[in-house]
């Protein structure tokens, strides 16, 4: 049997052991998924010993994502978004993958979305590093939006063509904008939006990082203004479904393991 897991610190409302336990079973694969939540500050002590015990795949949440870099050899991607968030064990040292950033793209991609033009990323933490470096390796032209504009400088000056800007510059950047990621934490838990209703039109795609709650104030005010709207729990889904197929070499089962996600959000 194949031990593939998750840490992090907390990770005891995590949704990630019966998305992936719904894609084995559906696929017969003897395997199972279980959470890990070592201290802080012990990322990559806790690769190098799931690495001892066998452990063929590992899942990385927060806070450990950056620090776990220390004891895997990074894939390109994963090295210019500065964190892992997928692990595999079959090679030496373990490769680390950030399937975040596929996540976004194929979350799009689902919706029939064109992955072509202009999109603006608001947020510019790890959602947001994600984001703009999977849609502008896409040939996306990027436009990147932060509280901090310091931060969407720097992550721009790191994307290609992308341009950093301040949360001020969102009305005029998404007149021109076909798709829309909302990579800020704003919505969570709360009935609020990062961009202003009147700026959202119907030519826009729009993509919700948070998924709690499904359908955020951004995502109810885009379906309002005619946009084509995308719910965290894609994203989700599709980070899953990447780090599946990397770990087992099989097209995951996108209906079971959606259905095993959705029943518990
Ligand atoms: P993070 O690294 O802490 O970044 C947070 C971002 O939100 C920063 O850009 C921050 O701006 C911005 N922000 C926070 N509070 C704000 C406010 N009041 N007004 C405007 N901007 C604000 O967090 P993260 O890991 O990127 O996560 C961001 C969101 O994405 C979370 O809700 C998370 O759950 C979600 N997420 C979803 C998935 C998925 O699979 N669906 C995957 C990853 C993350 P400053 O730089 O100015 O602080």
């Amino acid at each position: 049997m194949d031990v593939y897991g998750l840490i992090g610190n907390p990770v005891g409302h995590s949704l990630s052991p019966p998305m992936h336990e719904a894609g084995y079973e559906e696929l017969d694969i003897d395997a199972r998924y279980v959470t890990f939540e070592p201290p802080q500050g012990e990322g990559a002590t806790a690769v190098e010993a799931a690495e001892t015990l066998d452990v063929a795949g590992l899942n990385v949440t927060i806070p450990f994502k950056q620090e776990v870099m220390a004891a895997v050899d990074p894939d390109d991607l994963a090295r210019r978004i500065g964190a892992v968030n997928t692990i595999d064990f079959s090679t030496s040292p373990p490769t680390g993958y950030n399937t975040d950033a596929v996540g976004v793209t194929r979350a799009l991609e689902h919706h029939d979305v064109p992955l072509a033009g202009r999109a603006l990323v608001v947020g510019a933490g790890g959602a947001g590093r994600a984001a703009a470096f999977g849609l502008a390796d896409e040939g996306m032209t990027v436009d990147i939006a932060n509280r901090t504009v310091e931060t969407a400088h720097e992550l721009a000056d790191e994307v290609d063509g992308a341009t950093g800007h301040g949360l001020d510059a969102v009305p005029d950047l998404l007149a021109d904008a076909d798709v829309l990621v909302n990579a800020t934490s704003v919505g969570m838990k709360e009935d609020r939006s990062p961009v202003p209703a009147d700026a959202l039109h119907g030519d826009l795609a729009v993509l919700d990082a948070v998924y709690d709650p499904i359908e955020t104030r951004l995502l109810r005010d885009a379906g309002a203004a005619g946009a084509t709207t995308v719910a965290g729990s894609w994203m989700l889904l599709y980070q899953g479904i990447e780090a599946f197929e990397r770990w087992t070499g099989e097209v995951a089962p996108v209906e079971p393991m959606n259905a095993a996600l959705q029943e518990r959000l």
